[in-house]
């Protein structure tokens, strides 16, 4: 039966090692609860580190660690002191997570912790590799696995790798100051499927991968090598019942009331307010910014002075590192100056707690609070706000949540601020407390009818459906792959029949895009190759490149050519017009298409005898896609009163007349003759004109792994010559 493997860094338990004993507890976290189906109902396996370094296990105590976590289905990767100060602590928490977060100023780019997290990523490949077996499935979590995919599909082809990023993917502008970002790129693309929790991320990427590693991009799918990857956001859910359920059950009297409820709902009168903020101590969640706003709130609305006190639960984390202990300091004293200038004898307006609570404290906090004030600078997602709306299970609450949370993008009805905007934080912390019962009702009851139903669960239900979609498509392009028996019978029909044609396209078909297509002459491995084919068939290069070009590089030979997409045929060593076509239009379009090239760094016009091309594969990829959009909207206009039309071609836009395709001119070539094998091989969309017009029984092949009418499809020229090589 065939398994899931989850990676992430740490296993879903604590390992605890007192003196002569060894305790393992599952943790209960967010992510363990989500993968429950996937893991311990299922035949899965979890790998990851155990959180105990190597060097403080003997080798007998590590034995027995790896048999008890065997006993929780978890596989441990084993890490050092080392790894874990380089990879871990360096290169995940000091150089990706700052950056990630659009923290630059505290990202540091150690070449020798890169080497680690190389390193590390490779003892989890090894780990992972060593596990798994034919038509298993690899799903992959967060920041610290990047290159994880990519080690695991190099070595693995045919494993369906899933990849979840936990934390937010900076803009382009931000991803492309890292030092080794074509490495992390190619690393993730080993995935079939990535996930991120808003489109906003999943935007960034693609927009990283479509700059820095230059590839092609139709919506959510990159088309990389032979593959085809395909990006998602999964907002990321939370166990709505155990939250909803801790609540019902607080709030039921059933259980002693803890000390800490009794004194939150000693505040908690009529005009008195609790206001609520939990997060770990980490810079990207805002707090000194949020005290400072509570400050201002204070200042500015004096009237709620001894009406509303702001619990502050600050949990520690990372708390060795200069920059966190930094992030301490400055938060104890803003509190400290805070409640100096501000408390009376009976009030203080900040109860800061410096720790991290037990599940049960949670839940009071939660359901005591009048106000949820979650205002991170930026964050993945924020699992505390949702928390919040789950626990209220009285239909009251306001949330009030910063717009740079990713858990923003789903939670509309909350009162969403910018966190650096003091007035608007302050106007909508007074919005919040002052909002009516009804309209509280109505957000709450929005807000909890979404995470119910989307839970961590089902946002792992689903992610896990798309990654076995990815199978599925997988399986579509390798049955269309001209490989294997398809390719046998494809030389042997080839071998046995007596008057047969080859259609061949030139560009993307027989050689590689180059950034000048002047550049892209035939070599003589191809002209080799072309004259023995002729021998063998009747040989047809049938391209967009004008009749001058082919007339330099093939007059001297006796192919058949087809030029300017079929306008002048070439046979018998002659150059016959099929099409007779005026140019006097290009005087009106080429000062449109100049303007384009100004205006659009990278581009150039190439003038053809019957068409223009304005090509722009060296342009940012980006502004080329809008200046497409824009140059389309302005010739659609004009084309159609000329009697011309727009080709889209691979990274070319091309204006020419309407009656030419390369669809009429292979109509015209096969009633020549009395064929009994066609084969046309093409590339762009031209091509499928081609495809189109061919007869049942020809081959028809399309290069690449796009959407095609082609029956058949190969990768690449370099698989075109192999593929053509066999006939001869
Ligand atoms: N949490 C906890 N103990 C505490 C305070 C918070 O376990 O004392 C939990 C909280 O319930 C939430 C998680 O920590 O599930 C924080 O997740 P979030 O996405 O808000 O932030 P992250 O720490 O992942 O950046």
């Amino acid at each position: 039966m065939n398994k899931t493997i989850i990676v992430s860094n740490r296993l879903p338990l604590q390992v605890s090692i007192q003196k002569n004993s060894l305790e393992i507890s599952p943790s209960v976290g967010g992510l363990a609860t989500g993968m429950k189906s996937v893991h311990a109902d299922g035949n899965g396996i979890w790998v990851g580190w155990s959180g105990i370094p190597e060097n403080e296990l003997s080798p007998s105590l590590a034995k027995e660690v790896e048999k008890k976590i065997k006993k929780e289905k978890c596989v441990s990767v084993s890490l050092t002191n080392e790894d874990i100060e380089d990879y871990y602590e360096g290169f995940s928490n000091n150089a990706l997570w700052p950056l990630f977060h659009y923290f630059m100023e505290y990202t540091n780019f150690e070449q020798h912790e890169w080497e680690a997290y190389k390193r590390v990523n490779e003892k989890f490949a090894e780990v992972v590799i060593d596990n798994l077996e034919d038509g298993d499935t690899v799903w992959v979590h967060d920041y610290q696995l990047l290159l994880l995919p990519q080690l695991i599909k190099g070595k693995k082809p045919n494993t369906t790798v899933g990849f979840f990023l936990h934390i937010p993917f900076p803009s382009y502008e931000i991803f492309r100051t890292f030092p080794w970002r074509e490495e992390i790129l190619t690393g993730m693309l080993g995935a079939d499927l990535l996930g991120f929790h808003t489109y906003d991320y999943e935007r960034h990427f693609l927009s990283s991968v479509k700059r820095i590693l230059r590839l092609d991009v139709n919506f959510n799918k990159i088309n990389y090598h032979d593959r085809i990857i395909k990006v998602d956001s999964f907002p990321m859910g939370i166990d709505y019942n155990k939250f909803h359920n801790a609540a019902l059950e607080h709030r039921s009297g059933s259980l002693e009331k803890s000390e800490l409820r009794k004194r939150l709902e000693e505040h908690v009168t009529e005009d008195k307010k609790l206001i609520l903020s939990i997060d770990r101590m980490d810079y990207t969640k805002g707090i000194p910014n949020r005290i400072k706003a509570f400050e201002y709130f204070l200042d500015n609305y004096p009237k709620y002075k001894e009406k509303v006190r702001l619990v502050m639960l600050a949990v520690p984390s990372r708390s060795n590192v200069p920059q966190y202990q930094k992030l301490k300091r400055e938060t104890d004293e803003l509190v400290g100056r805070i409640n100096g200038k501000f408390a009376t004898v009976s009030w203080t307006p900040i109860w800061y707690f410096y720790r991290s609570m037990p599940f049960a404290d949670l839940i009071d906090l939660y359901i005591s609070s009048d106000v949820a004030l979650i205002t991170p600078i930026r964050d993945g997602m924020n699992l505390v706000a949702k928390e919040y709306i789950a626990t209220r299970t009285e239909g009251n609450g306001v949330l009030v949540l910063s717009e740079m949370a990713g858990a923003s993008k789903e939670m509309n009805e909350a009162l969403l601020i910018n966190p650096n905007s003091f007035q608007n934080f302050a106007e909508n912390l007074e919005r919040a407390l002052t909002m009516p019962l009804n309209e509280q009702e109505n957000r709450i009851k929005f807000l909890q009818k979404r995470l119910k139903r989307y839970d961590v669960e089902k946002w792992a239900e689903e992610f896990f459906k798309s990654l076995q979609e990815t199978e599925q498509d997988r399986n579509t392009i390798v049955t269309k792959k001209l490989t294997g028996d398809y390719e046998k019978s494809f030389v042997e029909k080839f071998k046995s029949k007596k008057k047969k044609m080859l259609l061949l396209d030139y560009d993307g078909t027989l050689v590689g895009f180059k950034d000048n297509p002047q550049d892209a002459k035939p070599d003589d491995e191809l002209f080799e190759l072309l004259d023995s084919l002729h021998e063998k068939a009747t040989l047809v290069l049938i391209s967009g490149r004008d009749k001058d070009t082919f007339q330099r590089w093939f007059g001297h030979k006796s192919y058949n050519l087809v030029t300017d997409h079929g306008v002048w045929l070439y046979q018998n060593e002659e150059w016959t017009a099929l099409e007779r076509l005026k140019t006097d239009w290009m005087q009106s379009i080429r000062p449109i298409l100049e303007t384009f090239v100004d205006s659009t760094p990278g581009t150039f016009i190439e003038t053809k005898n019957y068409s223009l091309a304005w090509h722009y594969r060296t342009a940012d990829p980006e502004l080329a896609k809008i200046r497409t959009m824009e140059l389309n909207t302005v010739l659609t206009s004009m084309v159609a009163n000329n009697g011309l039309s727009i080709l889209e071609g691979n990274k070319v836009i091309e204006i020419k007349s309407s009656n030419v395709n390369k669809g009429r001119v292979v109509n015209r070539l096969l009633i020549e003759n009395d064929y009994d094998f066609v084969t046309i091989i093409g590339d762009d969309w031209t091509d499928e004109y081609m495809f189109e017009e061919a007869p049942d029984w020809a081959y028809t092949i399309k290069v690449g792994l796009t959407k095609t009418k082609a029956k058949y499809q190969i990768k690449d020229p370099k698989q075109v010559r192999q593929l053509l090589q066999k006939l001869i």
